[in-house]
Parts: structure tokens; sequence; C-alpha cells
């Protein structure tokens, strides 16, 4: 039985009716909340497991409302927008979203959204203060500063090992290049963009067993990568 509560932040009737449906069907609760200002006092006082969150508002920038979550919560946020273009999530993401769907979007799709980023929670409120971190066949030592794929031990250069970390400590969430170069060298530059593929592709071919259909770590073209928990 699922009970995660979401916030459901939609102006548009039809759309917000189709979520909040498909969600009750599913057996999540939800509260709904029509514009931005709304959205932030609900958030503040339901303190929701989720948020779907709509960017075009009628009153503040839905990015506006993930800066204003983010000030003092780092309660999971989906953003759902009409916008396709790449510059508006990627916004959203640095601002700090975790994830992103773009209209029109299928339930299903949603639905598929929704449970990984519950499954991010739960890998989050299970690892917590722990100094490892296993996803599948993967095993991060923190504290020894090694990672291994079943028995063996994965031979990382510094840079590729400090990547897997973030995403590892990211799981399940989007993360922008611009997000992920500032993490690693400090500065975002485009060679160091240019750098993250190059850096992403090694790691890949040590960590995954088709490095074309990659199992760990998806690319989201003009966006960044995600960590998959598997
Ligand atoms: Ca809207």
């Amino acid at each position: 039985m699922n009970k995660a509560l979401i916030l459901v932040v939609e102006d548009d009737v039809p759309v917000r009716n189709l979520i909040t449906t498909t969600l009750r069907t599913h057996n999540y609760k939800y509260i709904i909340a029509r514009n931005g200002e709304t959205a932030v006092m609900e958030a503040a006082s339901h303190n929701p497991d989720i948020v779907l969150l709509d960017l075009g508002l009628p009153d503040i920038d839905g990015v506006e409302v993930i800066r204003r979550i983010r000030s003092w919560s780092y309660m999971p946020i989906i953003v759902i927008s009409a916008r396709s273009e790449d510059a508006d999530k990627i916004e959203a993401l640095d601002s700090g979203a975790d994830d992103y769907l773009t209209k029109p979007f299928s339930v299903e799709e949603m639905l598929a959204r929704l449970r990984v980023t519950q499954r991010r929670l739960a890998v989050l409120s299970d690892s917590r203060g722990d100094s490892s971190f296993v996803n599948g066949r993967l095993r991060i030592d923190y504290a020894a500063g090694c990672a291994f794929l079943g028995d063996e031990e994965l031979h990382l250069t510094p840079i590729e090992y400090k990547l897997l970390c973030l995403m590892s400590q990211n799981v399940g969430k989007v993360l922008t290049h611009t997000y992920i170069t500032q993490k690693i060298w400090g500065s975002s530059r485009e060679n160091d963009i240019a750098s993250l593929c190059v850096f992403m592709a090694t790691l890949r071919r040590k960590l995954e067993s088709e490095p074309d259909s990659p199992q760990y770590i998806q690319t989201h073209i003009g966006v960044g990568y995600r960590m998959m928990k598997v």
C-alpha cells in the first residue's frame, strides 16, 4: 500500500485532474496548490514526500518555488513543464529540482518517475550515516575510498572515483553538466563539460557490462546524467 503524500502544483485544471486521478488510483495521498505562493505554504505546512511542480504558474515562476522550498528543505521536487527547451529543465534542476517530465507526458511515465524518487528516498534513509553505498552489484566504500563490482575492485582514477561518488550520493536524481563539473572541478567551462563526457565514458567502460546500454548511469542528452537504483 502506497502512502506517500504528494503535493501537486498545477494551475491547469485538466492536467491537474489527470494527475490527481492517477495518484488516487495508485493509492497515493495528495494535496493540491493552484499557484506558487500556495505551493510554498503547503510544502511548509504538510511536509509532503514529493512535490510535482508545474513551472508555468499564474503568480510566481516554478523555478522561484523550487528556490524557496530549497532554502529550508530537501524534499524531492519533480518538475512538470510544457517548456521542452533544455535551458528550462537545466535551470529547474540547477535550482534544486530532482527530476523532470515534459508535457505532454503519459501517466505511466509520471508513475515511473515517482517510483524512481521513492526508491531514492528509501536508499537515502537506509544509508543515512553509512560509510558505504550498495546499488545492485556496485558497492562503494566511502571510508576506504574504493569501489567494487561484485567481488572485483574497480580500478578508477581519482576523478572517475569522485564522479562515481557524486552520482551515488544523488542516486535517482538528474544532475546537470554544470552541477557535476562545479562539484568535480570547481568550474563549468565548455572544456570541463567536454572532459566530463570523456571521464563518464571511461567510468562506464569500467562500471557497465554493456556501456552502450548503461544500467547504472543514464544519459540525459543536453542536460546531464543520473545514477539509477538498480
Ligand atoms: Ca501552468
